[in-house]
């Protein structure tokens, strides 16, 4: 092969990726790659190219970016760095030239001259540019430079605050979750030792109805246990991506109807009245049975835990296009409307943790602040989406809140607009 020249091409798109590879392959280039910036500053300085291909449209920093950051290095302060790019507007020319680029081309390539104009490029070519132009379109490619920080700063820190409020919502969970855990671990300790004192001090054999009871207490005791742990499981699982979905085709009426069976005796204890509206007509739906059971019961659940004895729950569902929207609304303490995004967030328990009462169905007995997130990442991972609209929090006006969980029919077909 008469080259060995070594050639970089940076650019975040696959099929011009390996047109260009092919072309200056088939001509004994070595050509390397690189998809993104970072990676394409990492590369060239490993391998020190004869010549730069440089993409301007790339995501994170841009060609312009990449190619004055090269030119701040020693090594490259004479390399030709060429912008290879599909932007034609007036002034991109100029501007990539300004930026440290020696020359510049347009896409698409033209299969039969570009390894000749590369070839020039190689000699030595440098595309003339007037010290007027230069200064003119240095100011504005200064300019872009200081906007873009400017953004990147923003994003910094915004990402900055969020985790800071991660940290924090983080810290509250743990206390929650050594709260969850205590209560029923006392509950078991407790009934443990009773038994054990029993066994201690009675002559006879334990009567059978204190055993009875006794084993009752212990397995309230691990059951709570067993919930507090599995939904931890859950939401890391969701968390993680890990989420993997057994599709079958489910009536949502059987799923609602099982859950309203399930809070029969508390909505009863609490005088609580959960009404179903007619859902024999729903389309069957594509979906996982079991998680969307556990999404719409951590709703339902809600709307029970948020709502004053003798109010009520209403469930009803109906066909929209090629979606199902089932909507749980209760008449309960409602939600802040500033809140309402943050309540699907992990760990997010509105109000202050201190007032947590470890309760799945009292009024306002907390949980972990895992529910929603729950929900929500099983409801998004069938392509579907939750939200819920309320007018305020008042517990003594009660305005409720309303809970849509939109779920599409099929999974296979495109995802629905939702
Ligand atoms: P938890 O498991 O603590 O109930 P969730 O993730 O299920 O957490 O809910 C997060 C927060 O959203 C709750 O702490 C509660 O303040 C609020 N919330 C959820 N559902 C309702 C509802 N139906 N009415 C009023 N507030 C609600």
């Amino acid at each position: 092969m008469e080259n060995r020249e070594t050639i970089l091409y940076i650019e975040d798109d696959p099929a011009s990726r390996r047109l260009v590879q092919r072309v200056l392959g088939s001509q004994g280039y070595n050509v390397l790659v690189a998809d993104d910036g970072l990676e394409g500053i990492t590369i060239a300085r490993e391998s020190n190219p004869n010549l730069i291909l440089m993409d301007i449209n790339l995501p994170n920093m841009d060609g312009r970016e990449i190619t004055t950051r090269l030119r701040s290095l020693p090594n490259f302060t004479n390399t030709p760095i060429v912008a290879l790019t599909a932007n034609h507007s007036p002034g991109s020319r100029e501007l990539a030239l300004a930026a440290g680029c020696t020359g510049f081309m347009t896409k698409p390539i033209d299969v039969g001259t570009f390894p000749n104009k590369v070839k020039n490029y190689l000699n030595g070519l440098v595309e003339p540019l007037s010290p007027n132009e230069r200064t003119q379109h240095l100011e504005r490619h200064a300019q872009n430079l200081v906007l873009r920080l400017e953004g990147k700063i923003n994003e910094l820190e915004g990402a900055n605050k969020r985790l800071r409020e991660l940290d924090r919502l983080k810290s509250d969970f743990i206390i929650l979750v050594s709260h969850e855990l205590r209560t029923p671990l006392t509950l078991i300790s407790g009934y443990a030792h009773l038994l054990d004192e029993q066994i201690k001090h009675s002559s006879s054999t334990v009567p059978t109805d204190m055993i009875g009871g006794v084993a009752e207490g212990l397995n309230l005791g691990v059951s709570r246990m067993r919930e507090v742990v599995n939904e931890i499981i859950s939401v890391a699982r969701i968390t993680s991506g890990a989420l993997d979905l057994i599709l079958s085709q489910i009536r949502l009426k059987n799923i609602i109807d099982k859950i309203v069976a399930e809070y029969e005796p508390i909505c009863e204890k609490r005088g609580i009245a959960i009404r179903v509206g007619d859902l024999s007509n729903l389309p069957i739906i594509e979906g996982d049975e079991n998680q969307l059971k556990l999404a719409i019961d951590n709703v339902v659940g809600n709307g029970i835990k948020y709502t004053p004895d003798n109010g009520t729950i209403y469930i009803v569902a109906r066909q929209v296009d090629n979606a199902v929207d089932i909507i749980i609304r209760d008449t309960g303490i409602g939600i802040p409307v500033d809140e309402q995004r943050h309540i699907f967030d992990q760990f997010y328990v509105l109000g202050s943790i201190e007032h947590h009462s470890t309760s799945k169905s009292a009024f306002q007995g907390g949980g972990l602040g895992l529910g929603l997130a729950i929900t929500k990442g099983i409801v998004e991972a069938h392509n579907g989406r939750i939200w819920v609209e309320s007018e305020k929090r008042d517990s003594d006006k009660l305005p409720g809140s309303t809970f849509h969980i939109l779920l599409p029919i099929s999974q296979k077909a495109k995802k629905p607009n939702l």
